[in-house]
């Protein structure tokens, strides 16, 4: 599942392509993955609009249109774009084409089919859902509030990491990299983690976020950016995915356990509950 380093990495690799690009034919093979409208009605709204630029806000992808429109495009758990030059044919599990000006076309291949489109404009994007639920990147999150929702809350530290209301950006891969950089056991209630604890939560993961959209994601089980292009942050993970391999700092194995059904690890040695 790509997380916020990997959607960046695909913001990026989307304007190198489709930037400045006219639309001019969308094709829906499943009507499911536009939310809210159908997709004539998403079709007519785009068509003969130019890209002006690919942002992103948390995990979900925005596409500025001329006109004021906005498309929101999140990838959930596969979701994946090709960009083609010549334009080609429908492939397997593709489930939305934009067709763009200079015979090129842009591909949205989904194989779990969770991914969604909504069609937004610049004046209401922010300020409705999906995006007005969303809380803050960890760059840009106030750490007297932080500190205050977390003395707030009985839950596990790892579970409020990864709700997207409390903070963006950090799912299952860089909160147990966080953690363990952090040395804070994933299950430490979040009442119990303490101011410095907490600035050096949003600090450290600014930094592996930041660190980890350098190196083009994480292309740990199927992800890819854009046209099947893998990054390389997988090769400097600390504890994620490494269970019964020794910890990079003490060397005492590091396990796997579940929180509130995530697969988690941590070193027990450097992470002790408090
Ligand atoms: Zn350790």
């Amino acid at each position: 599942m790509p997380e916020l380093p990997e959607v960046r990495v695909v913001r990026q690799e989307l304007n190198k392509y489709v930037k400045n690009k006219i639309i001019t034919d969308v094709h829906v093979f499943r009507d499911s993955f536009i939310k809210e409208i159908k997709p004539e009605e998403f079709k007519k709204a785009i068509v003969g609009e130019t890209i002006i630029e690919i942002t992103n806000y948390g995990k979900f992808l925005v596409f500025h249109l001329t006109n004021g429109k906005i498309i929101l495009s999140h990838l959930r758990m596969e979701g994946k774009y090709n960009f083609f030059d010549p334009a080609k044919t429908r492939f397997y599990h593709d489930y939305v084409i934009f067709e763009l000006d200079g015979n090129t076309n842009l591909h949205y291949n989904d194989t779990r089919m969770f991914g969604t489109f909504h069609l937004r404009n610049v004046n209401n994007y922010l300020t409705i859902e999906p995006l007005s639920k969303l809380a803050k990147i960890p760059a840009e999150t106030d750490l007297n509030t932080f500190y205050d929702k977390l003395s707030k809350s009985k839950k596990a530290i790892k579970t409020l990491l990864l709700d997207q209301t409390f903070v963006v950006g950090l799912g299952n891969i860089y909160v147990d990299e966080v953690l363990f950089a952090t040395k804070i056991h994933p299950q430490t209630l979040a009442n119990k983690i303490n101011k410095k604890q907490a600035k050096m939560l949003l600090e450290t993961a600014t930094d592996i976020l930041d660190r980890s959209t350098e190196l083009g994601g994480s292309s740990i089980n199927s992800y890819t950016s854009l046209n099947k292009k893998k990054g390389s942050f997988q090769n400097f993970l600390q504890v994620h995915t490494k269970v019964n391999q020794p910890c990079p700092r003490c060397k005492n194995k590091i396990i796997k356990i579940k929180v509130n059904g995530r697969g988690t690890y941590y070193c027990p040695v450097c992470q002790r509950e408090q």
